[in-house]
């Protein structure tokens, strides 16, 4: 059991992040917010792939004006990605978002953080100040490792914020760099309870994107560090968020649907695991069900972790045995394998 860091929880629309929360899985479109129909459509795929909190970029005032008319038609909790220009943080908060990402140091001197500040406690929407390894303030000691530059930067921010008696705060301290992302988020947990949202910035496309975010985000939370989480890829967002959901699942930190067990196949596999596999995984896509199918290759291995899973198989000559709960139910043809699988799936009580 993963003991996870007590936070402050703050609620980002219907969401909770922090407390004793589950971790939120967010992502961010990749559209033009100005063209609110593509963006509405990536949203309402995001909510069906299990996205909890969308961010949108918000380049200019059209784009921020836009986010009125997105969020009347989407539950979803919106974030509003915001650089450089407070009257943009201003318009978006007018628009409903339901949180801000932006950092006061670069919104243009302390009148302007006031004026955001003030909007933002008055609609209670949380801001989260997020430090990039990239764009560090120039001033800050050089002798210090990137890591203890990125806590110095986000304390300084959060200085700032509080000093205005606001605590709605959200941190995040990203890298491309997996061991500093994972030391600065270590050395901020030590310091602040509010809550963290992890990632690891321009981690690439997949596969490379994937395990570089799964080996920086995977310590991290199993050390109890993080409330929300986002995978940056090179890649439709949709798939961000079943990443997401992959490194909490393998964690024992979130189920969302089916987990999908098959062994790696070797010189004893008597049926074909891969395709198997592949047309499980195709059928399981949207099955709601918290379950586990295991698919493997024969019987010297394949029982025990058949019999493990919820429904399971083990291959043998032409021939599998099918598991469900522990029992072996029959022998079924190779042939007639994932007939027999989806069958079993579907009679699961979800
Ligand atoms: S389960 Fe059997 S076929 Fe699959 S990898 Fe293990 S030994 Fe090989």
């Amino acid at each position: 059991m993963i003991k996870r860091r007590k936070t402050r929880p703050i609620r980002i629309g219907n969401v909770t992040v922090g407390g004793d929360a589950p971790v939120a899985v967010q992502s961010m479109t990749k559209t033009d917010t100005r063209d609110i129909k593509a963006t509405l459509r990536q949203i309402d795929q995001l909510r069906d792939a299990g996205c909890e909190i969308v961010r949108l970029a918000v380049v200019d005032f059209e784009a921020a004006g836009a986010l009125a008319e997105i969020r009347k038609s989407t539950l979803l909790p919106l974030i509003a990605d915001i650089h450089f220009d407070y009257r943009l943080a201003l318009e978006a908060i007018k628009n409903g978002v339901d949180g801000l990402r932006l950092n006061p140091g670069n919104i243009g001197g302390r009148d302007k953080v006031i004026r955001v500040v003030q909007a933002a406690r008055e609609k209670q929407v949380p801001i989260r100040i997020g430090v990039n390894a990239g764009s560090l303030p120039a001033d800050l000691d050089k002798s210090l490792s990137t890591a203890d530059r990125m806590v110095a930067a986000l304390m300084r921010e959060i200085e700032l914020v509080e000093s205005l008696d606001f605590d709605l705060i959200k941190a995040s301290l990203k890298a491309f760099d997996v061991p500093t992302t994972i030391e600065a988020y270590q050395k901020a947990s030590r310091l602040i309870d509010y809550p963290l949202h992890l990632g690891i910035t321009e981690a690439g496309i997949p596969p490379e994107g994937v395990i570089r975010s799964t080996a920086g985000l995977a310590p991290l939370l199993y050390m109890g560090i993080g409330d929300t989480i986002r995978v940056s890829l090179t890649a439709p967002p949709v798939e961000e968020v079943e990443t997401a959901y992959e490194i909490l699942k393998s964690l024992n930190l979130r189920s969302r649907g089916p987990v999908l067990v098959s062994c790696p196949t070797c010189g004893r596999t008597e049926i074909d695991v891969r395709n198997i596999t592949l047309e499980i995984k195709r059928h399981l896509a949207s099955c709601p069900k918290n379950l586990k199918v295991a698919i493997m290759g024969c019987v010297v291995n394949g029982p025990g972790e058949a019999r493990d899973a919820d429904i399971g198989i083990a291959g043998g000559k032409g021939k599998a045995v099918l598991f469900s709960r522990g029992e072996k139910i029959k022998t079924i043809d190779e042939a007639d394998i994932i007939t027999e699988l989806l069958g079993e799936i579907d009679r699961f009580p979800g």
